[in-house]
């Protein structure tokens, strides 16, 4: 009896424990100078075909809710959708990425209207994406001249802002393109985009003069260019309220340029500026197997974990980044757009097809054959959604309401950097005693971390090798890749960086050339070397020297290779100086071209606090002596 009361009681606390965990409040901390009118907006453009296929989004206790009244409780008082001309192909079949025509944007609109929240309408104008490296011209308006296709694009953005004003949709906001860098609807040339930008802006003036005008650009990281389109749209005296960038923190720079591209945009035109996307993983994993943009082994930056605290974090840390700017608002990326659902590649597949849930189903290969008709697809970014891959809210989705007043929590470990360890050859095995810990306020910490023991008493260092070597820090999964090697204490011992301040040089005599030189056929490794040459006799003489760092006691060789020629009589040798006294010198010579010698001094022992200095020493009587110098190694 008793013992199982002991098991019961055990039992109690681990669920105490686990449920602790997992209710872990998220850490908000709020954001200064927050405007009260601020925009929150989330670009949900995929919900209406992802409920079609069946998805029910729920808030993060478990229970079905409609999605927008879920964000407005949240913070998000706007709601963006693209809009595309007509993305179907002749027999009805969706291009998928929503299938977002106006019939959709409507039913959006009208839905956000509903629970209390204003529309940012986004015009592509094209048939289907729309960004940089695709303006492609809907079918319909295709070789129009630039004249007539303003009309067109005039009348379409005019019966569609009617048609959302007549359906109820509160539209606060009109994208007249979207990433429009230097591309738009077809048009190359500005003369052509701004053309459009203006047949746009007076259909939005005229049919919703109470909404703002926004102009849609990307790239941020390249301030000089976002600087550039404003002052052509100021120049060109474009009727518009808002510069809007994209901001997606893997690849558009860091969060103070971001500030200040905004701020001198917002300097430079007198208008609003903010971010109309962004967004950041929860995750690495994908939901929906179909590849994702930002997964394992990417090569892009992330200033935050990869975590729902991390993608509250970015979230918080980027709305900061425009307010200090003096901008209006963020709107979050497709923010609900999470897998279709499916057990397999080929169930998703159907789903894709049948709803347009995917990035692009097959049909829209009729539109641009190129990308989509290629490799349509599911979701790229079911990761960065704020909801998990079942459509269930989470902790993150508060991050908008959050942000206003900060929610304190406890700072704690949210993710650990590995560590590395670099073990010399018969050296012993030590191993860092703490790692970096990613903090739930993005702060990073030294944190105590515990090694597998069974696992370290398995690696030799008597020989090289690489190792992994788990550990647990503050509770979390912790990794140390070790590496058993002889390391060469020289620096830029090959010379293959430029800096070569680290090498002495001393010239003796009066050498014509002497330098680092860049050139892989006269180099024993990779594609530089030390160069000499002089064209007058008995001149050659000089001295390539370095102190080295960070040997810690022990004993060592040094080697340096030589290859050259014309050198006539000659003194060539490697030597070591330890705490200024010469303790060992082996002799070289420069013999013919593509002929390289090594000159090594070995069993140097040295202690701690000991001054090493390595060197060769070169005197020869040409003329036209000449020779190369590489791989010097204190090892
Ligand atoms: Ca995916």
């Amino acid at each position: 009896m008793r013992q199982f009361l002991i098991m019961l009681l055990c039992a109690a606390l681990f669920l105490c424990f686990t449920a602790q965990a997992e209710e872990r409040p998220l850490y908000v901390k709020a954001v200064d100078d927050l405007p009260e009118d601020f925009i929150f907006g989330m670009d949900v453009s995929s919900v209406i075909a992802l409920e079609k296929a069946g998805i029910r989004y729920k808030d993060k206790t478990g229970a079905e809710r409609d999605l927008f009244g879920l964000l407005k409780e949240n913070g998000v008082d706007w709601i963006r959708v693209r809009v595309w001309v007509d993305p179907f192909d002749a027999e009805g079949h969706g291009f998928g990425g929503g299938n977002n025509d106006l019939a959709t944007a409507v039913l959006i609109g009208q839905r956000a209207k509903a629970a209390g929240q204003k529309l940012l309408v986004d015009f592509h104008y094209s048939d289907f994406w729309a960004d940089p490296s695709k303006q492609q011209a809907p079918r319909a308006w295709e070789g129009m001249d630039i004249d007539t296709k303003a009309e067109a694009l005039y009348q379409y953005t005019l019966e569609s802002l009617t048609a959302l004003k007549e359906a109820g949709a509160d539209v606060g906001m009109v994208q007249i393109g979207n990433e429009t860098n230097g591309k738009l609807c077809g048009e190359t040339g500005w003369a052509g985009i701004i053309a459009l930008m203006k047949a746009g802006s007076r259909a939005v003036r005229e049919t919703l003069p109470e909404a703002k005008i926004a102009a849609h650009f990307t790239n941020p990281e390249n301030k000089n260019a976002l600087i550039s389109w404003s002052k052509v749209l100021q120049s060109s005296h474009l009727d518009y309220d808002v510069f809007a960038t994209s901001y997606y923190p893997y690849w558009h720079g860091t969060l103070d340029n971001l500030t200040s591209v905004l701020s001198a945009v917002k300097k430079e035109t007198g208008k609003d500026v903010m971010v109309a996307e962004t967004s950041y993983a929860w995750t690495l994993e994908d939901g929906d197997f179909s590849g994702n943009t930002i997964g394992e082994g990417g090569t892009y930056e992330h200033p935050w974990t990869f975590s729902v605290q991390g993608q509250a974090n970015a979230v918080r840390d980027v709305t900061e980044a425009v307010v200090k700017a003096g901008g209006i608002g963020v709107f979050y990326w497709e923010g609900a757009w999470v897998p279709t659902g499916g057990s397999t590649w080929e169930e998703n597949h159907r789903l894709w097809e049948t709803y347009g849930t995917g990035w692009a189903s097959s049909y829209a290969g009729v539109y641009d054959p190129d990308d989509a008709g290629k490799y349509y697809g599911g979701s790229a970014c079911d990761n960065q959604a704020m909801f998990d891959f079942d459509a269930r809210a989470l902790d993150s989705l508060a991050v908008f309401r959050l942000m206003r007043e900060g929610q304190d929590a406890p700072v704690v470990p949210e993710a650990l950097e590995d560590a590395a360890a670099e073990i010399r050859i018969g050296s012993p095995l030590t191993l860092p005693d703490t790692v970096e810990a990613v903090m739930t306020d993005n702060s990073r910490a030294a944190v105590p971390v515990e090694w597998d023991q069974e696992i370290l008493g398995n690696i030799s260092t008597d020989r090289e090798g690489e190792y992994k070597v788990p550990g647990t820090a503050s509770g979390l999964p912790a990794l140390c890749r070790v590496t058993v090697t002889l390391p060469n204490y020289l620096r830029n011992g090959g010379f293959e960086d430029e800096d070569v301040s680290m090498w002495r040089v001393t010239d003796l005599g009066d050498t014509s050339q002497l330098y680092r030189e860049e050139k892989s056929v006269d180099s024993l490794e990779g594609k530089a070397h030390w160069h000499f040459y002089t064209a007058s006799a008995d001149t050659v003489r000089f001295t390539l020297e370095q102190d080295v760092k960070g040997a810690p006691a022990g004993t060592y060789n040094y080697a340096i290779s030589v290859m050259g020629g014309d050198c006539g009589e000659q003194t060539v040798y490697a030597y070591v100086l330890v705490n200024g006294a010469e303790i060992g010198r082996s002799e070289t010579s420069f013999t013919k071209w593509n002929e390289w010698h090594t000159a090594s001094v070995e069993g140097i022992t040295i202690a701690e606090g000991d001054r090493v200095t390595v060197g060769l020493y070169v005197a020869c009587a040409g003329p036209g002596a000449w020779g190369k110098i590489d791989k010097a190694e204190f090892k």
